[in-house]
């Protein structure tokens, strides 16, 4: 750009709309002594640009009318052509904004054309050629800074095309493992390094750019290093062409990028699987799931199904061994899940070149089989290649198998199984969570028949999972709208004849279905956690209605009643209070109020809810121990219980005839109560010859249809009232 050839010479276009200006502006430069100037002048922008490359110019003035924004536009055009030139615009007097709109757009300098003098001129063009000329070395002095820093880490490279002899520097010959000397300058030394994959792509993006499509060649790829292991670079070059435009020579610099590709696969990898076990999380298995449907979609080809997968009582391992114990062998559990899927080629070589294995992973899909982690213990695999059921319900079986074998974990030995629901592809799913559903409800259901297995889903599964979630929905509002009712159920007592107390039986009383047993809603509850809070009501409401009747039909002795209690509500932190609130409100004496908990959860949590029994033994109310006979508590163990009162199973006292076995279990279970000072009821009366059998053994209370079924509030009343005796 600089013709300074030594002299203090100019070279000088301008560009105008008449070129009746440019004469008056020679004479004006001309009175300069010392200073030459040559003056060129086009007329016209585009005449003006296509002089640019013919003649080298110091600087450019442009005198075009600025009013209708041609002199601005063209100020533009200048710029762009031709950056490096220093530009200076002419405007006319007082046209403020053009002159900062020139500014703003690159030019150098504005002057105002009656205000033009001779040293005014020469001065503002020789400043713009030399703050030209110190941006422009500042500028150089950057770049080659760059360029130096860059070219400490890469390798350079240059090819002669016309020989076909490339150099390569020696630090392209290292990032490879070699010294210079043992690298040829042919490009088959940098060619046959490239992994055979990425070849073709390299290729391509050189010859693009050889024939001019692009402004430069860049690209990524894997290079076989001396040791064998493939390094990722980055390689990027410019052509030289003759005027012609033909290339004669390209070169470049390669830069070593396996550090960078490898964290960006990481952090792929991280998002995309789970840290625990490694497996693939929820994101990626439904991003694979719906790649298959889709794919499965368009050709027609249904060949893959989803397992899904819950291990049975995984919270019972966690809560008894610990989460450290838990991780642990969910982690255990995925290798073994994996193992059940993959063909044993394929994990080797995932592990034996962890590297390549990544980046190839992350690169491409394939339908590959899927074990992933959803979430806690539920873990879902997807199965291409299903032709029939079998294909599927072998890998269940396998997965079955892998699972009975105890896990070592520490010093422990850990059992676990799972229970299973398969769902096949079928043209009626479009979306993920569809069939990830169905899987999961056929899981559901075979957890229902017993865990350790598998389900297949079928449609009427579905009708069956919707009727029970919208039994759940039910349920939780059946509070709030004051659904639930208590029936009462007699409780005898067998020395009088007379009416003892009660048991609290909870009802729903349904707006559409009716009235509801709690067989028809009781698990529903207990897996949803409601049962918590329908107790809380129970006690609540029945306690109430006990002091009510205790005070209208004062009777002697008073009354009471029992109520069932979930192992759920014992484990409420704020049961006692709870309970002693209700006492304290309702003004019911404590020792009217009957707790009843199933032998089964007693025993399942002996630990956790000895001190809750302890404290609501403190409270006075009496505890009784429900359904006995029935777990696996044996007699002897009874007296660790803070207890006073066995109630015995109902179907014992079913089975009661003059002298068989359940006659002798029941006449064991009341001599040992009687031992340890504890009361008896005998539940599921239904006969006279149970009522008298059970008078011989001096039991205590009798409950049953004998007696009486449980009933409403307000018949108990008149029950109450009628006050009738059993004999
Ligand atoms: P459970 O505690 O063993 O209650 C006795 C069950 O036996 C009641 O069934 C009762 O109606 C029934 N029954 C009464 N007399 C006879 C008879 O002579 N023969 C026979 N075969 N059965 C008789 P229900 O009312 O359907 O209650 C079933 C279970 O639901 C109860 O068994 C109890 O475990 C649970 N339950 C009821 N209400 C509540 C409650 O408020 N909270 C909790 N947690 N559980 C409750
Ligand atoms: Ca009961
Ligand atoms: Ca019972």
């Amino acid at each position: 750009m600089d013709r300074d050839d030594g002299s203090n010479r100019l070279h000088l276009l301008v560009i105008e709309d008449t070129g009746a200006q440019t004469n008056s502006l020679r004479e004006l430069l001309q009175s300069q002594d010392g200073f030459l100037i040559d003056v060129c002048s086009a007329s016209g922008l585009q005449n003006g640009l296509s002089e640019l490359p013919a003649a080298s110019y110091d600087v450019v003035l442009l005198d075009l009318p600025f009013a209708d924004g041609t002199e601005l536009s063209a100020l533009k055009t200048m710029r762009s052509y031709a950056p490096d030139l220093p530009v200076i615009v002419l405007t006319s007097s007082g046209d403020d904004l053009a002159a900062l709109q020139a500014l703003r757009n690159g030019a150098q300098d504005f002057l105002i054309r009656d205000e033009l003098t001779s040293r005014g001129l020469a001065r503002s063009l020789r400043y713009a050629v030399e703050r030209h000329k110190i941006v422009d070395a500042l500028r150089m002095s950057n770049e080659r800074h760059e360029l130096a820093a860059a070219a400490a880490n890469s390798g350079l490279w240059d090819w002669n095309l016309e020989t076909d002899e490339v150099y390569y520097s020696p630090r392209w010959c290292q990032m490879i493992g070699y010294e210079p000397q043992d690298i040829a300058n042919t490009p088959r030394e940098w060619f046959d390094r490239i992994h055979p994959d990425d070849q073709g792509t390299v290729q391509q993006a050189l010859e693009a750019h050889l024939k001019g499509g692009t402004t430069h060649f860049e690209k990524e790829y894997r290079m076989q290093h001396r040791n064998g292991n493939y390094r990722w670079m980055l390689s990027r070059g410019t052509a030289l062409r003759t005027n012609s435009g033909t290339p004669y020579r390209i070169a470049g610099s390669q830069i070593d990028v396996t550090e960078r590709k490898l964290t960006e696969a990481q952090l792929l990898h991280g998002a995309l699987h789970d840290a625990l076990t490694g497996l693939p999380n929820r994101t990626l298995f439904l991003e694979r799931l719906e790649q298959s449907i889709n794919e499965a979609n368009r050709n027609g080809k249904h060949d893959f199904a989803v397992l899904f997968l819950d291990l049975d009582r995984f919270k019972t391992i966690n809560d008894s061994l610990g989460h450290m114990i838990g991780d642990q062998l969910l982690a255990a559990i995925a290798k073994r899940l994996e193992g059940c899927i993959a063909p044993l080629d394929t994990v080797a070589q995932l592990s034996g070149n962890k590297l390549s294995g990544l980046l190839h992973n992350v690169q491409y899909f394939a339908p590959l089989d899927t074990v992933a982690r959803l979430g806690g213990d539920e873990f879902a695999i997807l199965l291409h290649n299903v032709r029939t059921v079998s294909d599927a319900t072998v890998v269940a079986d396998r997965i079955l198998k892998a699972l009975e074998e105890p896990f070592k974990i520490q010093e422990h030995e850990v059992f676990s199984s799972a229970s299973m629901g398969i769902a096949f592809s079928s043209p009626a799913y479009t979306r993920t969570d569809e069939m990830l559903r169905d899987a999961d409800t056929a899981m559901y259901r075979a957890k229902a028949l017993g865990r350790s297995r598998y389900e297949i889903f079928d449609t009427a599964m579905h009708a069956r999972a919707m009727a029970i979630w919208r039994l759940e929905t039910d349920l939780r509002r059946a509070l709030e709208r004051r659904e639930f009712r208590i029936h009462y159920q007699p409780i005898v007592s067998l020395h009088t004849g007379k009416l003892a107390g009660f048991e609290a039986l909870v009802r729903w009383q349904h707006p559409e279905r009716g009235l509801l047993y709690p067989s028809d809603f009781l698990d529903l509850a207990e897996e949803t956690g409601l049962i918590a809070s329908i107790d809380r009501w129970t006690i609540w409401a029945g306690a109430l209605q006990l002091r009510l009747w205790q005070t209208l039909h004062p009777q002697h002795p008073p009354l009471f009643l029992n109520v069932n209690l979930s192992g759920a509500i014992l484990s409420q932190p704020d049961i006692v209070d709870y309970i002693s609130t209700v006492l304290d409100e309702s003004e019911l004496d404590p020792t009217a109020l009957k707790l009843e908990i199933t032998e089964n959860v007693v025993m399942e949590n002996v630990i956790n809810i000895a001190r809750t029994l302890a404290d609501l033994r403190a409270l006075k109310v009496q505890l009784c121990i429900d359904d006995f006979g029935t777990g696996y508590s044996s007699l002897s163990s009874l007296h660790y219980y803070p207890i006073d009162t066995l109630k015995i199973d109902k179907s014992f006292v079913k089975g009661m005839t003059s002298n068989n076995g359940n006659s002798e279990i029941v006449r064991t279970i009341v001599t040992l109560a009687h031992d340890l000072k504890l009361n008896v009821i005998a539940e599921g009366v239904e006969t006279p010859t149970q009522l008298s059998l059970l008078r011989n053994l001096h039991c205590e209370f009798g409950q049953g249809s004998f007696f009486s079924h449980a009933i409403d509030q307000r018949s108990t009343r008149s029950l109450i009232i009628a006050n009738p005796s059993w004999n």
